[in-house]
């Protein structure tokens, strides 16, 4: 969803000038996040709560709050879970005549214009904040390489020892030898 931010960037203009604070709630439109590691249905979602400020130089300050649910996978043994993320940030957006000014003006791809891209700005907060690791249960025992039963499930039975790398390969000389 895009926010016309140009009365917010009208409302101050002078350098030092703090506009007014303007509050909204903007829906999101995004139905799932299609990012680097997949794409994960979004299951739940709050209005993103939105809270900009001139803050003189052509430039606002973005406030922003949004909840999400994620349906993702353990990473261990590929059960389905749901994954809560909130997200609180703070950006910049500068306004189209300032941006030459600005070194670091990519910072501001979520602008268009004077329309704030919503969707892009979440997907950014996202992005930074998925998480490393997504476990089922801390002390996920993920699927046996074997057979491939989920272990959380119970034990397979299966002889999953896997010999050292360096210890296997000189187990492979040997058996050159022999063979020789
Ligand atoms: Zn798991
Ligand atoms: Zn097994």
């Amino acid at each position: 969803m895009l926010v016309d931010l140009s009365a917010v960037f009208a409302s101050g203009g002078k350098e030092g000038y703090e506009g007014i604070t303007t509050e909204l709630q903007v829906p999101l439109e995004m139905t799932e996040f299609a990012g680097p590691m997949g794409s994960f249905p979004i299951l739940e979602k709050t209005p993103v709560a939105l809270k900009l400020q001139n803050i003189g130089g052509g430039k606002a300050e973005i406030e922003g709050n949004v909840k999400l649910v994620f349906r993702t996978q353990c990473d261990r043994c590929l059960a389905e879970v749901e994954t809560p993320m909130e997200l609180s940030f703070e950006r910049t957006a500068v306004a189209p005549e300032a941006e030459g000014e600005e070194e670091d003006s990519d910072d501001s791809h979520f602008m268009e214009g004077y329309q704030l891209n919503v969707e892009t700005l979440v997907y950014d907060e996202i992005l930074l904040n998925w998480p490393m690791k997504i476990l089922c249960r801390e002390d996920c025992k993920g699927v046996c390489p074997v057979c491939g039963r989920n272990r959380n499930e119970g034990d397979c039975g299966c002889d999953t020892f896997v010999p050292d790398s360096r210890l296997a390969a000189l187990q492979d000389i040997f058996k050159a030898d022999k063979e020789v």
